[in-house]
């Protein structure tokens, strides 16, 4: 018998501490070999003045064990808090968010009885990287970042975790007809990887009519990858689809840690009622038995709760007169899976993890690509100008030269305004101007573009922004604006 691995657990806020202390017994009661080391996180912790949500020494214990059960917390209305949940991902390196959304029919009502998706999240980058600025009176902007390392690691992980749990297809949803480089290149990505595993189905999605088959024919997907965005979104929508989200939990891993949840929040109205459904963190904390490799106890654990379900047992969230058999609390729901460890459901499929389960995911490890040939070929340079039409603007800008660069054109919200542009396009006070060097394709260096700023300044326009424009080996390595 292993000895006890130390875990880290945070009770949270609203229901959190009911549902941790549900999940707490069941997983005891099945013989979890675990060693507990309580943390304070959320509400509390915010409104003490700690901004992050959670204490310094909290960090040492999770450093300690690597791996997190937490409850959910309740995040302060208003300015100035952060994020704990993007917070410990970052600050741990959770790259990867892994949501399976299970149908229980007949137990459970769904529109879609056969569905048994996992929805791999990249969980670290794209518009999550919180960079934001106001820029104008009228435009503010957020940056999408998508790195190389970042789509090749979650990508691998997902063909990874489909290997290793039988699965058959991985499905990447993406935006790359309007994000072609961002977007792009984690389709690249995928389509590159995808060779390495030829068992595998691969197949790739446009992410708006990706949702749409989701949502209408789930049974059709296997595992799912997205970046941060479209992953947050559509694992609830997958979730709620599937039954209801407080059925789903889900696992947040790394190569320093693993952070286990449910994927629903605090809902604070039901706290301290004993109502809440506690199978979100449970099956969170089923993927934890799995990654500290007590599988023995994740199966049992599991097959205990199906049976619970299939007994019609129901939390108030799931119950449904005429399917359900009884309404019960939190705690007889938990004493209900307890009274079963050791039973597996007769309709539902019985679950059965295996030791080497989790060895067989290879580690994931991303090899630096060469460096390329980096050449500097113009500039964007972007205003804050509100005096006139394009034409107007145009018409005086291009008249300013500076580093042996000339205006090539502006284009207003990625849409070509000058020259040429068309008279209905409307036009905030956010401009991009694009220089290139007067003999156009010339490599420029940062003189060039130090001297042309100068010159810019001295016009008196105000630039508010500038995007170096380089070709990578050859390759353009920017966009043409809509009409150029
Ligand atoms: P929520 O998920 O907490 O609740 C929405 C509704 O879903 C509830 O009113 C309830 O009807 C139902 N519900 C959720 N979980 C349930 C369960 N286990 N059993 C039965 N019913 C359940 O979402 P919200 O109301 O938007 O957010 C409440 C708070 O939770 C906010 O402060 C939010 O910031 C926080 N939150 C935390 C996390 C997290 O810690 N991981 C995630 C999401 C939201």
């Amino acid at each position: 018998m292993s000895k006890n691995i130390p875990i880290t657990v945070a009770h949270g806020d609203g229901i959190g501490p009911e549902i941790m202390d549900a999940t707490l017994r069941i997983i005891q009661a099945a013989g979890a070999r675990i060693e507990i080391e309580t943390i304070d996180i959320g509400e509390k912790v915010y409104l003490s003045g700690n901004s992050a949500g959670i204490a310094e020494s909290s960090w040492d214990s999770l450093r300690r064990t690597k791996v997190f059960l937490k409850a959910p917390i309740t995040t302060p209305q208003g300015g100035g808090f952060k994020s704990l949940n993007v917070t410990t991902r970052k600050s741990l390196g959770l790259y990867a968010n892994v949501r399976p959304c299970v149908s229980f029919h007949p137990y459970v009502a769904t529109k879609h009885p056969v569905m048994d998706v996992v929805i791999i999240r990249e969980n670290e980058e794209d518009l999550y990287a919180g960079i934001e600025h106001r820029q104008t009176d009228e435009v503010y902007q957020c940056l999408k970042l998508i790195s190389h390392p970042g789509s090749e690691k979650i990508i691998r992980y997902a063909f990874e975790y489909a290997r290793a749990n039988g699965r058959k297809k991985v499905t990447c949803f993406v935006k790359d007809n309007i994000m072609k480089m961002t977007d792009g290149l984690f389709h690249k990505i995928f389509d590159e990887v995808a060779l390495e595993y030829p068992e595998l189905i691969s197949e790739t999605w446009i992410v708006d009519i990706g949702a749409a088959k989701l949502a209408d024919t789930p049974e059709n997907f296997d595992v799912i990858v997205m970046q941060n965005l479209y992953g947050d979104i559509l694992s609830d929508v997958a979730a709620q689809i599937a039954g209801s989200v407080g059925l789903a939990g889900s696992a947040n891993v790394g190569d320093h840690g693993a952070m286990f949840e449910a994927i629903h929040g605090s809902a604070p109205r039901r706290a301290g009622q004993n109502l809440a459904n506690p199978s979100g963190l449970l099956l969170g904390a089923v993927l934890m038995l799995n990654h500290i490799n007590q599988q023995d106890v994740a199966t049992k654990v599991h097959n205990a709760w199906l049976k619970t379900l299939e007994d019609g047992i129901h939390t108030y969230d799931i119950y449904k007169e005429g399917v359900s058999k009884e309404k019960v609390g939190t705690r007889e729901f938990a004493d209900a899976v307890i009274a079963r460890v050791g039973q597996v459901p007769s309709k539902l499929k019985v679950v059965s993890y295996h030791a080497d389960d989790e060895k067989k995911m290879k580690p994931i490890v991303y090899k630096k690509r060469p460096k390329a040939k980096k050449d500097l070929v113009g500039i964007d340079v972007f205003l804050h100008w509100d005096n006139g039409t394009a034409e107007e603007l145009g018409n005086a800008f291009s008249k300013v030269t500076g580093g042996g660069m000339k205006l090539k054109l502006i284009s207003n919200r990625g849409v070509k305004v000058w020259p040429n542009g068309q008279p209905e396009t409307f036009c905030t006070d956010h401009w991009r101007c694009r220089f290139y060097s007067v003999n156009e394709g010339e490599i420029i260096n940062h003189k060039n573009i130090i001297d042309l700023l100068t010159a810019i300044n001295d016009s008196g326009f105000e630039f508010i922004k500038t995007e170096h424009l380089y070709n990578f080996d050859g390759e353009v390595g920017y966009t043409l604006a809509q009409g150029q």
